[in-house]
């Protein structure tokens, strides 16, 4: 379980995140939605552990974040803006965590092999990131994340800057990955049809706070506010 109680966070004056809670079960699929600057970045990168917590508590398994060894604290994350190691190749950038945790080539080479073609970067392996278009550079991104097997998965609009026709593709990719490994996922977008399709339950947000809670179907059917008709059917 991931668990945020009364999550807060300032960046000095400015409060970003107010009174966050929320517990997500175990193999459940989280969808995080909401407009630009809401904070669901922000939230994200408190679960990984990769920003200060300003008030309240953020455990993953009943251990809190802050606890957790940072080389190892059972997540896959994928960034907005990929973060790939630029001077590593796509392969070497897709494996490295595998290697650096001392698994063995055989077994490597096992995991690469589908996570490559489910991607379609096999033609890509020996470039590096720079050599590759944004689309490309967050398939990898994906793959690096993929091919672990964390007990959480945090994804951070991965498909973003892909065009509509690899979008449907990786979101169906996505949701058949989340069936086969059912690893908790928390999965922030502000693409509706994203939500819909992808969430167990979507988070709505609104200005660092939740607006809304609920299977996809009540959030669509039964808005419970202004805030939440108003940005449910209006184009991302
Ligand atoms: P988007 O959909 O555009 O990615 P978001 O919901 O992910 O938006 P966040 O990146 O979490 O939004 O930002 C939430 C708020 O926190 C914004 O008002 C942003 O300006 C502010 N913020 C984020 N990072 C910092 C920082 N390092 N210093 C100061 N303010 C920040
Ligand atoms: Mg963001």
């Amino acid at each position: 379980t991931v668990e945020c109680r009364s999550v807060r966070k300032s960046y000095g004056e400015h409060e970003v995140i107010s009174d966050f809670s929320l517990s997500i079960e175990d193999h459940e699929f989280v969808v995080f939605l909401g407009p630009s600057g809401c904070g669901k970045s922000t939230i994200l990168r408190m679960v990984a552990g990769l920003e200060d917590i300003t008030g309240g508590d953020l455990m993953i398994g009943g251990r809190r974040v802050n606890d957790l060894d940072p080389g190892d604290r059972g997540i896959a994350m994928v960034f907005q803006n990929y973060a790939l190691y630029p001077h590593m190749s796509v392969r070497e950038n897709i494996t490295f965590a595998l290697e650096r945790a001392g698994e063995t080539k055989d077994m490597i080479a096992r995991r690469l092999a589908p996570v490559v073609e489910t991607l379609g970067l096999q033609v890509y392996l020996n470039r590096k990131p720079t050599e590759l278009s944004g689309g490309q550079q967050q398939r990898v991104a994906i793959a690096r994340a993929m091919i672990k097997t964390p007990e959480v998965f945090l994804f951070d609009e991965p498909l973003s800057n892909l065009d509509a026709k690899l979008r449907g593709h990786l979101r169906v990719e996505i949701a058949r990955l989340h069936k086969e490994l059912r690893s908790t996922s928390i999965y922030v977008t502000h693409d509706q049809l994203e939500a819909m399709t992808l969430a167990d339950r979507i988070v709505l947000m609104n200005a660092g706070r939740i607006e809304q809670m609920g299977t996809p179907e009540e959030i669509y059917s039964r808005p419970a506010t202004l805030f939440a008709a108003g940005f449910i059917g209006t184009p991302g």
